[in-house]
């Protein structure tokens, strides 16, 4: 689903992604691991286009970037991508002059021109799933963090994308709200959602996914099933960032 391929970012002279080769596969839910400041952001931001990468190549749902296209070409498939990716993050984004419902129905009123009516059906099966949709008239600002992120979920998820992809998704979150969000993001784990989910959470990185992804300095440390990696890390670096988390 997901092939990237020798992808390089910088910041002017800040190298912050350096030659990275990663294959997500359909229906895999893999977890970007990583000190802060080592690039899983960026690397998320990379492979919807939010971020545009110095050189490599990304090729997703059959939309190949690469840097070698023109930028013409490049917008173009970017705009294909972004179809196929939902993304959420840390802070939920959410248009707070808009209901929830509102919110979910947007992206498929105005990019996609979907019937009011089709959008509507589509927003409150979401919202049901996610478990909101007792307050779909609601404006977030009435929402607990959670509700909030729990809604951005299922914007993300309106439009069916391909791929799921999740920048510390509960990290804004006061703790007794991390578990109703990690539930959501579960549920889609098992239903075969293909994910990739930048966390901190390494109880829920160790059930939740196929594969771990282990990131400092731009680089990709190792990667491994999550049994192997948070049993047995290979690397000095991954052993002393585990040991933080006890
Ligand atoms: P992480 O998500 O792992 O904490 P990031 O991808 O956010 O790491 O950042 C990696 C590095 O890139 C950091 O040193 C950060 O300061 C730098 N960085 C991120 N975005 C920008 C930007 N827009 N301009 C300049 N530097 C940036
Ligand atoms: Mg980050």
């Amino acid at each position: 689903m997901i092939q990237i391929h020798d992808l390089s970012k910088s910041f002017q002279e800040l190298e912050v992604l350096k030659n990275i080769n990663l294959q997500v596969y359909a229906g895999e839910v893999v977890s970007i691991l990583g000190p802060s400041g080592s690039g899983k952001s960026t690397l998320l931001r990379c492979l919807n286009g939010l971020e545009e990468m110095t050189s490599g190549r990304i090729e997703l749902a059959g939309h190949v970037i690469d840097s070698g296209q023109s930028k013409k070409e490049q917008a173009k498939a970017i705009r294909q991508i972004r179809l196929q990716t939902g993304m959420v993050f840390q802070q939920f984004n959410l248009y707070p002059h808009k209901t929830v419902l509102e919110n979910v129905t947007e992206a498929l009123l105005v990019v996609r021109k979907w019937p009011k009516a089709k959008a509507v059906e589509k927003a409150e099966t979401l919202l049901d799933r996610v478990g909101l949709l007792q307050k779909k008239d609601v404006y977030p600002s009435r929402l607990s963090g959670g509700q909030q992120q729990r809604v951005a979920i299922a914007r993300a998820l309106a439009a069916e994308p391909a791929v799921m992809l999740f920048d510390e998704p509960t990290s804004a979150l006061d703790p007794e709200l991390v578990g109703e969000v990690l539930a959501v993001i579960k549920e889609l784990a098992n239903e075969g959602m293909t994910m990739v989910i930048v966390t901190h959470e390494m109880e829920f990185a160790e059930e939740v996914s196929d594969r771990v992804v282990f990131m400092a300095d731009g680089i990709i440390v190792e990667q491994d099933s999550p049994k192997e990696f948070f049993n047995n890390p290979k690397t000095e670096r991954a052993q002393k960032f585990l040991k933080k988390f006890g």
